[in-house]
């Protein structure tokens, strides 16, 4: 699951990834630039001991903090006008070790909790513009029965939603849970707009598998998009991004976000600077190297929400602790209008017309080999399982 229970977030990979890692080492040698395309998205690294006095357990606060009907709300997040997130599990396939929630505690929602929030999203006074709920988590697609739950109760209680999001990196973790039960989930709210992210990070998870679990999904009526971090070592080079933005268009998945990766704790060695990251993109749209339609968003993951980089929403820097101050069009009294219970977190400040304006930790851009320990990367267990049958290149 996403989270932890001890303060360690356990490396978790599934048979399918590990069964794709062991042909990538034989293939391509371990260390070889596919082989490490999955090790660092999902092996235990030693370098996640290293947290530097700027890093946190936890990125943002957005839970909604309140009790409804007599009865206190959980797994229900907001920070925007239009959407609210439900989280009925924390229950994951497989831990990516950059995950936001890694170090959040674990959950399992009931059912009435489902229902509860349901409730909440369709009767609160500060829920009369929401239309969209992201059922997020850990990743709902790992218990299709809080799923069901979730739609039934939202159909039921929440007519003023009309698009249910699902994150979700099962199609690539996992492509086997994609099978009928799911889809007969996903399919059973036919009027309205099922969307999910699939969060895939480099061309090389486009395993035969996924592509067949992506259209089972595209078949069951939902339209997918692809929002996913930068990833030192991973896929912070043109190539690597213009390919994978290449393959998202082949296989109908809308680009939504790329992440700069986010500020948490022992997350050092995954991110680069966010300069690194404009100039990227700068490339990426400019380079004419795969289609206009297919281009993200490059956004950075604040303490008050998403932001997305344009020329000067960068107001400042602060060489003490490598920390960009960010013009946002937030404004403090609509978010203590959405969630009454949000606070005002420290690192923001409040400009004279009302928009928040937030300090984000930049990240460094020294290469893998300067990081070191790179030769300690070892999966937990050796037992790599057998050889998966093919890979995608
Ligand atoms: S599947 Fe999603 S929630 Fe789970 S560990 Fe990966 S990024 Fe985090």
């Amino acid at each position: 699951m996403a989270g932890t229970k001890t303060g360690d977030f356990i490396e978790l990979i599934t048979p399918f990834l590990r069964g794709k890692m062991r042909a990538l080492e034989l293939a391509h040698g371990m260390n070889s630039a596919e082989w490490r395309a999955i090790a660092l998205q999902y092996v235990k690294n030693p370098l996640e001991a290293a947290i530097s006095p700027q890093e946190r357990r936890r990125h943002y606060e957005s839970e909604v903090g309140l009790q409804f009907q007599g009865k206190p709300l959980v797994g229900v997040e907001r920070l925007y006008r239009r959407t609210v997130l439900l989280e009925p599990t924390t229950v994951c396939a497989a831990h990516c070790r950059w995950c936001l929630r890694g170090q959040y505690p674990v959950k399992t929602l009931r059912e009435e909790e489902i229902v509860n929030a349901a409730r909440y999203f369709g009767e609160a006074a500060e829920c009369a513009e929401v239309d969209e709920v992201l059922i997020t988590g850990g990743d709902p697609l790992m218990a299709p029965k809080l799923l069901r739950i979730g739609f039934q109760a939202l159909k039921e209680h929440a007519p003023n939603i009309r698009t249910i999001r699902i994150g979700s990196r099962v199609p690539f973790q996992d492509p086997d849970r994609i099978n009928d039960a799911l889809l007969s989930v996903l399919g059973s709210l036919p009027d309205h707009r099922i969307e999910i992210g699939v969060n895939v990070n480099h061309p090389i998870e486009f395993w035969p598998e996924s592509i067949a679990a992506i259209r089972r999904l595209k078949a069951a009526g939902a339209t997918l998009y692809n929002q996913h971090p930068l990833l030192k070592g991973v896929n912070d080079d043109l190539a690597t991004l213009a390919a994978l933005y290449a393959l998202l268009r082949e296989h109908g998945i809308e680009a939504h976000y790329l992440f700069h990766a986010i500020p948490m704790q022992g997350m050092r060695h995954h991110r680069t600077s966010v300069k690194k990251g404009a100039e990227l993109l700068m490339r990426l749209s400019a380079s004419g190297e795969f289609s206009g339609r297919a281009k993200p968003h490059y956004a950075l993951m604040t303490d008050i929400g998403k932001i997305v980089l344009y020329e000067g929403t960068i107001l400042a820097r602060r060489a003490s602790d490598n920390a960009l101050l960010l013009r946002s069009g937030y404004r403090l009294e609509d978010r203590k209008r959405w969630n009454p219970s949000w606070r005002v977190p420290a690192s923001v400040d409040v400009d004279e017309d009302g928009f928040m304006c937030v300090w984000y930790q930049d990240g460094e851009d020294e290469a893998w080999s300067e990081l070191g320990l790179w030769g300690n990367l070892r999966l937990a267990s050796n037992d790599l399982g057998p050889p998966a049958s093919s890979i995608a290149g």
